[in-house]
């Protein structure tokens, strides 16, 4: 039961961790179950489906994107979308700005660090993200805010990985806020765990955990 599974998920959670409810592949009466429990932010990661669930659904709903952005889709999410958590290249950043600028708006957007161990997972190593911080044409996208980072931990059972990669993200976090991002209140955004390591996601400083199948199946 979707019902009880939230319940089950949000009172495992601590106070001030903000819980993605991840629909994507699930059916809009999926989405709407969660909603009527108060669920009010959910994560899609395929433009098409997320456009049908967007038309469907209530708009008081904050959608975040968390998959993989092609540049060429920014246009069709830019005038409703809440947050674009998987930045990974300050061409798609450039895009979303030009996109938001053209629908008046301001898009939250995270930035995608690579930490896990499969070359498969995109987003930026923490050497390329400094690069592309340090060389600072970021700041002219006035219509993008950076309000954080985004990563996803090695598909494995060996917790002690995990709870590696989880570890390095909140330094690297720590280390942005400080380098680049001081002045900036909109900077707070730790965005790692999913359905099986959501746990240790928390005790290892996220504040934004997406949670799919743990919620849905
Ligand atoms: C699918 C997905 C999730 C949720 O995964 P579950 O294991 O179903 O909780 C979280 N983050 C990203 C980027 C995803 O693609």
């Amino acid at each position: 039961m979707i019902k009880d599974n939230l319940k089950e998920v949000r009172e495992s959670l601590a106070e001030g961790v903000e819980l993605v409810a991840v629909s994507k592949y699930h059916p809009i009466s999926a989405v709407e179950e969660a909603y009527a429990e108060g669920q009010r932010v959910f994560g899609e990661s395929r433009e098409q489906e997320l456009r049908v669930k967007y038309e469907a659904l209530p708009k008081d709903i904050k959608w975040h994107f968390i998959g993989h952005l092609q540049t060429n889709k920014v246009k069709y999410i830019a005038p409703y979308i809440d947050m674009i958590e998987a930045v990974d290249s300050l061409k798609l950043m450039k895009e979303i700005d030009r996109q938001a600028e053209k629908n008046c708006r301001v898009i939250d957007i995270l930035l995608e660090l690579h930490l896990a161990q499969e070359e498969t997972k995109s987003g930026m190593t923490p050497q390329e993200c400094r690069e592309m911080l340090d060389n600072g044409e970021w700041r002219d996208c006035q219509h993008v805010r950076i309000c954080g980072i985004m990563m996803m931990a090695s598909n494995t059972d060996d917790m002690s990985v995990v709870k590696r990669e989880f570890t390095e993200a909140d330094k690297l976090f720590a280390e942005f806020k400080e380098s680049y991002f001081a002045g900036e209140e909109a900077f707070t955004v730790k965005s790692y765990g999913m359905s099986h390591d959501y746990m240790l996601a928390q005790e290892c400083g996220s504040n934004h955990v997406r949670v799919g199948s743990r919620i849905f199946s």
